[in-house]
């Protein structure tokens, strides 16, 4: 399920510099900017489709880590990845010691490579170094820099990274996924690979949560999904709200209420998530946000559910493409990976606030440079 400590170990490495500065006056066929599975896919396809991608992957800085969207993912952050299609459990300590380049190594923990955890799966961390190792073979090339800035008024577009590198583009595909909304307490951090969890579906099914009490932390349409869906393996799930009432869509509310397993926990806020080493999370504890009274009450529970909300990474945009009410970037076209501007793609996360899989994130990159490739064909074609 969840894998310890490889970030601050990661941020310690020095980062890869991937630049030609000449190359930087001609525009690029393709750039992708992101490193989850819908960068890499599509980073893939437009590789196979001679494009020469360059994929913008994020730098390995302090500020990533405390926005929780460093390099290579949200996958990251999680142990076994058990649905993604293609890799049930088995020995896969061979293939991983093969597939993946030696001096990546250092970014798959260890114990991905013991006896049981490669009958678990995949790892998070060494599936997105399966898909790094693929894009790259492919001939993708990958700088380890943010975009902080674009340009998108005119054809080429312009980005300005983190090094202050300025990289011209025909067609760009924005992959720059979400970043989880956490509580921010230092015992949400200790147990974020033992109990702590904020993805419901991912998580859920894991043999810690069976047939044993679950917090889920939130009020909105996530939060009660993912009650709902927990129900199927917790013993009971409490929703803890800050509120009196939930922000979710009444019919999903009214589900909740009418679910013997659901238990509300009005005007609540966790203060601090329990537990020891050896058990991961044992309970939560809550204080009351209506009264100021400072008493606090301990509640038993296996796991907790944060599902407070994400963010989607769109800052460094500085508004060039149009969004949503929910601040995803705008897909004008039903089933399409276009955005506002023509030319720009959008794929995984970041345009989507509905699937949120790596799965789904993988086929949309694929759908992305598909786009590219029609769009940079149609153009060619007006200007002969
Ligand atoms: C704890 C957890 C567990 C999960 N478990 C599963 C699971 O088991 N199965 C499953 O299918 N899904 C799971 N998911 C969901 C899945 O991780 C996401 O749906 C998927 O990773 C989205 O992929 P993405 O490519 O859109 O973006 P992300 O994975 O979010 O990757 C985007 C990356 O782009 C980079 N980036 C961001 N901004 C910039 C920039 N300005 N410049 C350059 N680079 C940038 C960052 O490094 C970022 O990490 C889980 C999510 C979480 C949080």
């Amino acid at each position: 399920m969840f894998v310890e400590g490889t970030t601050s170990e990661v941020l310690r490495l020095p980062q890869l510099h991937w630049r030609n500065p000449m190359e930087t006056k001609v525009p690029e066929k393709v750039v992708v900017i992101g490193s989850g599975p819908a960068g890499w896919s599509a980073a893939i396809y437009a590789a196979r489709a001679a494009l020469r991608p360059l994929l913008f992957e994020g730098a390995l800085s302090a500020e990533n880590q405390e926005a929780g969207r460093l390099p290579m993912g949200q996958l990251t952050t999680t142990g076994y990845v058990e649905n993604y299609p293609g890799f049930p459990p088995g020995d896969m300590r061979n293939y991983l010691n093969t597939a993946i380049s030696e001096d990546r190594l250092y970014a798959v923990p260890e114990e991905v490579f013991d006896d049981s955890a490669t009958q678990r799966g995949i790892s998070g961390p060494a599936l997105m170094e399966l898909m790094r190792r693929q894009a790259e073979y492919f001939g993708t090339r990958v700088v380890s820099e943010d975009v902080v800035d674009v340009d998108f008024s005119k054809r080429p577009f312009r980005l300005i990274d983190s090094n202050d590198d300025v990289t011209l583009a025909e067609t760009v595909v924005v992959a720059t996924g979400a970043s989880a909304r956490w509580l921010g307490l230092p015992s949400e951090e200790r147990f974020k690979t033992n109990g702590v969890s904020g993805c419901a579906v991912c998580d859920g099914a894991a043999p810690r949560f069976r047939n044993r009490p679950i917090v889920v932390v939130g009020g909105g349409d996530s939060a009660v999904e993912d009650a709902l869906f927990l129900t199927k393996f917790a013993s009971q799930v409490m929703i803890v709200h800050r509120r009196d009432e939930l922000r979710a869509s009444k019919i999903l509310a009214k589900r909740a209420t009418d679910n013997p397993k659901i238990e509300f926990l009005w005007n609540s806020k966790v203060v601090e998530i329990l537990g020891d080493d050896a058990n991961g999370v044992t309970g939560v504890r809550i204080a009351n946000t209506a009264s100021s009274d400072a008493a606090t009450k301990e509640i038993e529970a296996s796991g907790v559910f944060v599902a407070i909300g994400r963010r989607p990474n769109v800052e460094f945009l500085h508004n060039a493409l149009e969004l949503d009410e929910e601040g995803y970037i705008k897909r004008p076209i039903p089933f399409r990976t276009n955005t506002s501007v023509p030319g720009v793609f959008v794929a995984g996360d970041v345009g989507d606030s509905r699937y949120r899989q790596g799965i789904v994130a993988a086929g949309s990159g694929a759908c992305a440079a598909l786009d590219v490739e029609k769009f940079l064909l149609e153009k060619s074609a007006d200007n002969s």
